[in-house]
């Protein structure tokens, strides 16, 4: 059966939780490489895509941009440490189910869309044991917001697949006002989810194509995504 739908997940407050440990492995990545405290504070920028907080840390510390690659390789190692010794951190409802049933569907692929670059995302999930659902996605490894990863993810997808998927056959479950706003500017549908920070009136006024408090009751989220 040829694959004719998207299923874009984002991941902090969508798929899991695992606190605040992609911050606090930054926040150590630069303590233990450049003894900076607190890099994430000193960033200009709060709640981009990672590529965007990395690049002003790096900024405004003057740290040549040849240094990210052994960043983000010490950024991995560090995160790996913190996520294991994190005994909170869990798979949100419904979830499982949900992702199972998208892969075992044929017709609709699982895709991530996260502001986290891959290694982080990746290190994440394998953390839970979902990285196995996921071949491909958008991540925040580029310059961009994440309208700009999910396009390139959205294009990768039809190189994969040889195919154009339609705007009303990618859906975006986001637990952000910015997953809502990414899913309206890129015409896609979109699914709140407020298992995250933002409040559920805050996802109402982006006028989400569908709202759940959580993806708990799976059969409707399977419903509403038309698998
Ligand atoms: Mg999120």
């Amino acid at each position: 059966m040829p694959v004719s739908k998207l299923i874009l997940w984002d991941i902090d407050g969508t798929l899991i939780h695992c606190g605040s440990d992609g911050r606090k492995a930054l926040n150590r990545t630069f303590l233990e490489l450049y003894k900076i405290e607190d890099a994430f504070g000193s960033s200009d920028i709060g709640g981009s895509m990672d590529y965007m907080i990395l690049d002003s840390i790096m900024r405004s510390h003057g740290i040549a941009k040849d240094r990210l690659p052994a960043i983000i390789l010490h950024y991995q190692r560090v995160l790996e440490d913190i996520l294991n010794n994190n005994k909170e951190k869990r798979v949100l409802p419904g979830v499982r189910t949900i992702l199972e049933a998208v892969r075992r569907s044929g017709s609709a692929e699982n895709a991530l869309l996260t502001s986290n670059i891959r290694v982080g995302a990746m290190t994440k999930l394998d953390s839970v044991g979902l990285g196995h659902y996921f071949k491909f996605g958008g991540f925040g490894d580029e310059p961009g917001e994440k309208w700009d990863a999910a396009n390139a993810c959205i294009l990768e997808a039809e190189e994969l697949y040889d195919t154009v998927f339609f705007k009303d056959q990618i859906y975006l479950i986001g637990d952000s006002v910015y997953d809502m706003l990414c899913a309206k500017k890129i015409g896609i549908m979109s699914v709140a989810v407020g298992t995250g920070w933002a409040d559920e009136e805050s996802l109402l006024a982006c006028d989400p194509d569908y709202y759940f408090p959580d993806l708990g009751d799976t059969d409707r989220v399977i419903e509403a995504i038309r698998l």
